[in-house]
């Protein structure tokens, strides 16, 4: 049995932030895809990433430029923050 470790949003957001520190396993990007395939919010932030980093594949030859991946961090800090309360509005 194969759990994938990303669930939910805020894990995904999470294990973005592993990725950024190029920690992230193979298995973990593939789980990230899959959810962003059933999350549209998600899919918005992984494209983001994607043309700032080169989410998953090309990041596993090209290091990460240290200033894009502050960036990045931040960005994940701020969406983990900014996740809106239950039932606002
Ligand atoms: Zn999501």
């Amino acid at each position: 049995m194969t759990r994938v470790p990303v669930a939910t949003c805020d894990t995904l957001l999470e294990q973005i932030s592993a990725y950024l520190d190029g920690d992230l396993p193979e298995a973990t990007c593939a789980a990230i895809e899959h959810h962003a395939d059933t999350c549209p919010k998600c899919a918005r932030v992984i494209d983001d990433f994607r043309q700032t980093t080169g989410l998953c594949r090309k990041a596993a030859t090209t290091p990460l430029p240290a200033q894009v991946r502050q960036l990045a961090k931040a960005r994940v800090k701020e969406l983990l923050a900014k996740k809106s309360p239950p039932g606002g509005r």
